[in-house]
C-alpha cells in the first residue's frame, strides 16, 4: 500500500531521493501539496529544492553512472521488468493516488495511466538488449562498427497533467540505455512520482535513479543549467521549454522537448455517427479535463454535418459525470489548481465575447460539484475563427472550439495554421481523403477514425513548437538517450 498522501490525517512530509537516501531540502524548506479535489486541504509537504540540492542529485547520478552503463543488457532488463512486476500490485494505489494529486478521474484516467507505466516499463525492459550498433562493409585486413553508448546523466523534467504517463516515456527508456536520471517532479502534482521513485529503488542501485522536488525555475533550472547533465528531456509548455533549450544548447547539451498543441479533429461529411462522436470526445480529452498536450481542441466540422454532428456530440457531452476523480462515477475530475481554473475561465470569457461566437454546451448550469474543489464543466463553443484566441492558444481546460470547412485544402490549410504541430484527428470513412489529409497535416501524431489509442512502441512527439525529438519508442530511446561511437581497425 502506498502511503503518500494524506487525505483526512496530518499531511505526510517526504523526502527527495538522492543518492539512494530520502533527503530533506539543504535549506530545510518545503512546499503544501493540496489536493484538486479540495482547496482546503494540505495532503502533503515536499522539500523545495533549490541549486544545491539539485547539484547533490546530479552528482548522485554522476558516481552511479559508470557501474550502471557497464551492467550488461540482460541485468537491466531483468530490473526494469522487476519494476514492473512491483508495479502492477500497486496500479490500485496508484491510481487513488494519481486521482488525488493530479485530479485525473480514477476510471477514465488514472488508471489506465498507471496500466502504461507498467506497460512501459516492460517494453523498455525487452529493448534493453536492442542498444546496440552496425558493422560497415570494410576492406580485407580492416573492421569498422557502431557502438551505441549512453549519454550520461539524464535529467527528465516532468509536468502536471500526467505525471506517470510523462514518466513512463522517458524513466524506463533512459534506464534501459544505461543512462542515469534526476527526474524533477512538477511542483503540483510530484506524489505518484515520490511512490514510483519508491519502487524503482526497490531494484535499482543507489544514485541510479534520483528524483527532486521543487520548483521550476529554482531545482528545475539548476539541472537544465548543470554541467553533469548530459541530456535535460523536457515535458512542458511550449513557453518553458524555449528557455529550457536555450539555456541547455548554450552549454551545448543535449536536449529533446515534450511541448503544448492545439490540435485539430477534422470531420469528414462522411462521417455523422455517434461512433465517430465517441471518438471525437475522446479526442477532446474531456475526461481529462482538458488538461491533455494531445488534446483535439479545435473541432472542424463539415458544413453539410455541422449542426447535425454538433448535435448528437452535444447529447452525449451532457451525459458526462463531472465529480470526485476518486469515484468511479467520474468521467471528468479536477482542474489542478486555481491558477489554472482561473486561466480556463479567462478563455472562455474571451471566447464568450467574440463576435458572432455560439455556445453548444454550457455545462455550467448543471455542474453539482465545485468549491472546494478545482472543477470545471465542459463547454462548446461554435462559429469560432481560428484567428481567435480560442482557436490558437492552448487552453488545457474542457474547452472545445468549433469551426466549419467546406474545402479539403481549406480545412488543411486551417488545420495547419497552428505554431503548434502535436497531434491530429482525421475521421473519414473514404480512406484515400482520410489518408491524404493525415499525411498533409502537420502534426507528430495523426490518429485516423480514432480519438485514442496509444502503443507502447509509437514514435511519441511534436512537429513546430510542439517539441524536438521522439520518445516512447525503439528510436525514440536510441536517437534520444543514447549516442553512436564509431570504430575503425586495422586488422593488420
Ligand atoms: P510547465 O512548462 O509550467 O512546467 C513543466 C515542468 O518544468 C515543471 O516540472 C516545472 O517545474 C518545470 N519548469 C518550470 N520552469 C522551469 C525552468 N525555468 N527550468 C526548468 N524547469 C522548469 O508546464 P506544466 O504547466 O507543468 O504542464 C502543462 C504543459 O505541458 C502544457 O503546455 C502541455 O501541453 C505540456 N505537456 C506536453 C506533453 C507532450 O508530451 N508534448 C505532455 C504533457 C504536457
Amino acid at each position: 500500500m502506498i502511503e503518500y498522501a494524506s487525505f483526512n490525517g496530518a499531511p505526510r512530509e517526504h523526502g527527495m531521493l538522492i543518492g539512494g537516501e530520502w533527503v530533506p531540502a539543504l535549506a530545510g524548506e518545503t512546499i503544501d501539496i493540496i489536493t484538486p479535489v479540495d482547496r482546503t486541504r494540505v495532503i502533503a509537504r515536499t522539500p523545495r529544492g533549490r541549486g544545491e540540492d539539485a547539484d547533490r542529485a546530479v552528482k548522485a547520478a554522476r558516481a552511479a553512472y559508470p557501474g550502471w552503463a557497464a551492467t550488461t543488457a540482460a541485468t537491466r532488463q531483468l530490473i526494469l521488468s522487476q519494476i514492473a512486476d512491483d508495479l502492477e500490485v500497486l496500479i490500485e494505489d496508484l491510481a487513488v493516488l494519481t486521482a488525488l494529486d493530479t485530479g485525473n478521474a480514477i476510471r477514465t484516467q488514472a488508471r489506465p495511466e498507471a496500466n502504461g507505466l507498467v506497460q512501459a516499463f516492460r517494453y523498455f525492459a525487452g529493448l534493453a538488449a536492442e542498444v546496440k550498433g552496425v558493422t560497415l562493409p570494410s576492406p580485407a585486413g580492416a573492421l569498422s562498427y557502431t557502438r551505441r553508448v549512453p549519454l550520461g546523466v539524464v535529467a527528465a523534467i516532468l509536468p502536471w497533467n500526467s505525471p506517470l504517463m510523462i514518466a513512463a516515456f522517458k524513466l524506463p527508456a533512459a534506464l534501459a540505455s544505461g543512462n542515469t536520471v534526476v527526474l524533477k517532479a512538477a511542483e503540483d502534482a510530484p506524489l505518484t512520482i515520490l511512490a514510483l521513485a519508491e519502487v524503482c529503488q526497490r531494484h535499482l542501485p543507489p544514485g541510479v535513479l534520483n528524483v527532486v522536488t521543487g520548483y521550476g525555475p529554482e531545482v528545475g533550472q539548476a539541472l537544465v543549467e548543470h554541467e553533469g547533465v548530459d541530456k535535460v528531456s523536457f515535458t512542458g509548455s511550449s513557453v518553458t521549454g524555449a528557455g529550457v533549450a536555450a539555456k541547455a544548447g548554450a552549454r551545448l547539451a543535449h536536449f529533446s522537448l515534450e511541448l503544448g498543441g492545439k490540435s485539430p479533429s477534422i470531420v469528414f461529411p462522411d462521417s455523422d455517427t455517434d461512433d465517430v462522436v465517441e471518438q471525437v470526445l475522446i479526442a477532446s480529452r474531456f475526461a481529462r479535463q482538458g488538461q491533455s498536450c494531445t488534446s483535439g481542441s479545435r473541432l472542424f466540422l463539415h458544413d453539410d454535418i455541422h449542426d447535425s454532428f454538433l448535435d448528437r456530440l452535444v447529447a452525449r457531452v451532457g451525459t458526462l459525470v463531472v465529480g470526485d476523480p476518486r469515484e468511479e462515477a467520474s468521467d471528468i475530475g479536477a482542474i489542478i489548481n486555481e491558477r489554472q481554473w482561473n486561466s480556463v475561465q479567462g478563455y472562455i470569457d474571451d471566447g464568450l465575447a467574440q463576435e458572432g461566437v455560439e455556445v453548444a454546451y454550457d455545462g455550467r448550469a448543471s455542474l453539482t460539484v465545485g468549491e472546494p474543489g478545482f472543477y470545471h464543466a465542459p463547454m462548446i463553443l461554435t462559429q469560432v475563427c481560428n484567428d481567435w484566441r480560442i482557436a490558437r492558444e492552448e487552453i488545457f481546460g474542457p474547452v472545445l472550439s468549433v469551426l466549419r470547412w467546406r474545402d479539403e485544402d481549406e480545412v488543411v490549410a486551417m488545420a495547419n495554421d497552428s505554431h503548434y504541430g502535436l497531434a491530429a484527428f482525421v475521421f473519414c470513412r473514404d480512406i484515400g481523403a482520410a489518408l491524404r489529409t493525415a499525411h498533409r497535416v502537420e502534426s507528430g501524431w495523426v490518429q485516423v477514425n480514432q480519438g485514442g489509442g496509444q502503443l507502447a512502441g509509437q514514435s511519441y512527439g511534436g512537429m513546430k513548437a510542439s517539441g524536438q525529438g521522439r520518445e516512447y519508442s525503439l528510436e525514440g530511446m536510441l536517437e534520444g538517450f543514447t549516442q553512436i561511437q564509431q570504430i575503425n581497425v586495422s586488422l593488420v
